[in-house]
């Protein structure tokens, strides 16, 4: 096949549906050629990615759960019998429990602040560390973060520590990999309508501030941020690494509304 991707095989990790962010990644790629394999948590979820993948051209779909490290291993154990080595990785994944995901970051409990960072920051440096062992040649590796890691949004509470957790994180691997020739960086969305966006409460009055304040006057498709990753994924962002892209349509550098857009 032709494109900005041809040659380069990528693992997905994090689609649940036709919403999800790493679904508007991964339409990216593939449509620039890119040859993909994608993970599933559970098997409930297996049944809807295995059709989503196969439009995709994909028959390369591995359970993974961050908690089980065994799944983890077994991923990149099959990734290197399939296709020895590895061009590209992307990182969509989160949790948290929702009762945390409203009120006060203040009463976050050990259990789920524990839980959050395991899954939400810390998945991204194992599956880091077993992915660049594929990537003798170089590779770029692409995680997801929110706005909320850098300032205090209302709900997003234990989530927001964890993000800028998976932040710094992505700063020290890009150190620790680039003289391996592998790039490391995350992208900052806006809020996305998903199961995982939904968690959080009062998501609504969020995506509907954000439509009305942000410079482009809108929310971000997963499209538009498809179109970011393909750009981080790809040889078009050879020289950046270690860098958070905002795909948020300008959110992050306002600091109020203008009066006259305000409603008082
Ligand atoms: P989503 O619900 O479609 O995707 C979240 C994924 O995480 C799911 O596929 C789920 O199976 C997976 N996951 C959760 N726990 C897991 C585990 N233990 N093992 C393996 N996989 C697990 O929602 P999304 O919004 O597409 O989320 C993708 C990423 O984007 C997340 O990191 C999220 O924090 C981030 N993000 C989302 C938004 C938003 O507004 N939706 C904004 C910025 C960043």
């Amino acid at each position: 096949s032709n494109g900005l991707m041809a040659g380069k095989r990528g693992l997905i990790m994090g689609v649940a549906n036709d919403h999800s962010i790493a679904w508007g990644i991964a339409k990216a790629l593939a449509a620039q050629g890119a040859e993909l394999a994608f993970t599933h948590q559970g098997e409930s979820l297996g049944k809807r990615v295995r059709p989503l993948a196969e439009k995709l051209g994909s028959s390369l779909v591995l359970p993974c759960d961050v908690e089980d490290l065994a799944s983890v291993d077994a991923v990149f154990a099959s990734l290197q019998a399939h296709w020895t080595h590895l061009d590209f990785l992307v990182h969509a994944i989160a949790y948290s429990d929702r009762n945390e995901l409203k009120g006060r970051y203040a009463d976050t409990t050990r259990e789920n602040f524990t839980k959050t960072m395991l899954i939400s920051a810390f998945s991204f440096t194992e599956v880091a560390k077993r992915a660049a062992v594929l990537m003798p040649k170089g590779g770029s590796m692409l995680t997801l973060t929110f706005g909320g890691a850098t300032r205090v949004m209302p709900n997003y509470n234990v989530m927001g520590v964890a993000k800028a957790a998976l932040e710094a994180s992505v700063r020290y691997l890009a150190a620790d990999y680039g003289p391996q020739q592998i790039r490391v960086n995350a992208i900052s969305a806006g809020p996305v309508r998903t199961l995982a966006g939904a968690g959080i409460a009062d998501a609504r009055f969020m995506f509907n501030f954000e439509k009305k304040n942000a410079p482009l006057r809108r929310t971000v498709t997963i499209e538009d941020i498809g179109g970011s990753a393909l750009y981080l994924l790809s040889d078009l962002a050879s020289g950046t690494t270690g860098e958070v892209h905002f795909v948020d349509a300008g959110y992050n550098i306002i600091s109020m509304p203008h009066p006259q857009d305000a409603q008082e």
